[in-house]
């Protein structure tokens, strides 16, 4: 399949409830260009340098989502032009990011990372650290949070990713509303039809667009 087939299907299944993040990460501009002309306009990538680069030589009307893991150093890289950061999982983050959003006379817009998964090592706050971390948010006026992302475990076993993925519905249900939450970042090429299944309004899709990823080169 072509990307703009891929990104037909994919957009047939997922249907106007949610958002299809193109994940690019390693791709070239010349696939991310083929992307876009098919009409994608979110893009997510999962290291700051990259995304910036790739920012710099793309047409400006696509939103950028950073959805790698967050070194608070190279913030200042995506502060200007950012769409959302879904990575967030330490209070340093939020910090971080309220500061350099300051700089630039922005608000960012981000998302609590929750570890749902068995696997240790995804990152993410715990429940606990999230129950504390939501009472903190009043601290970082340059930061708004819209919502949660969450990785599953990867298995093949369904049950226990659709167990990870309510759990992760569940928090959203229970901090969300009070606070205008929209965000519920969750579900990757492998499993986002249980994602959806259990509320996703954001899918983060890499390799059923682009194909596989190719991390020597
Ligand atoms: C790479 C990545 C994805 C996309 O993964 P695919 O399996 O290629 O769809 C989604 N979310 C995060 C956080 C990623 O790093």
């Amino acid at each position: 399949m072509t990307i703009a087939e891929s990104l037909e299907d994919l957009r047939t299944k997922i249907g106007p409830k949610a958002t299809l993040i193109a994940v690019s990460k390693t791709k070239p501009v010349e696939l991310l260009m083929e992307a876009y002309d098919a009409d994608q306009r979110h893009f997510g990538e999962n290291k700051i340098q990259e995304m910036a680069q790739k920012y710099e030589v793309m047409p400006k009307d696509i939103h950028w989502h950073m959805i790698g893991h967050i070194q608070t150093n190279k913030i200042k890289y995506m502060a200007s032009f950012v769409h959302l950061v879904h990575g967030v999982d330490r209070p340093k983050v939020l910090a971080a990011l309220d500061k350099e959003a300051a700089k630039v006379g922005r608000i960012i817009d981000c998302t609590l990372q929750v570890h749902i998964a068995q696997e240790d090592t995804k990152f993410g706050f715990d429940m606990d650290e999230l129950a504390e971390v939501v009472q903190m948010l009043g601290q970082y006026p340059n930061v708004r949070v819209r919502g949660l992302m969450g990785m599953a475990t990867f298995t093949d076993d369904h049950a226990q990713i659709r167990e990870e993925f309510t759990a992760l519905h569940n928090a959203f249900e229970t901090y969300g509303p009070d606070r205008g939450w929209e965000v519920l970042s969750m579900g990757m090429s492998g499993d986002y039809e249980i994602a959806l299944a259990c509320g996703a309004t954001h899918v983060r899709i890499g390799s059923s667009i682009f194909g596989a990823r190719h991390y020597s080169a």
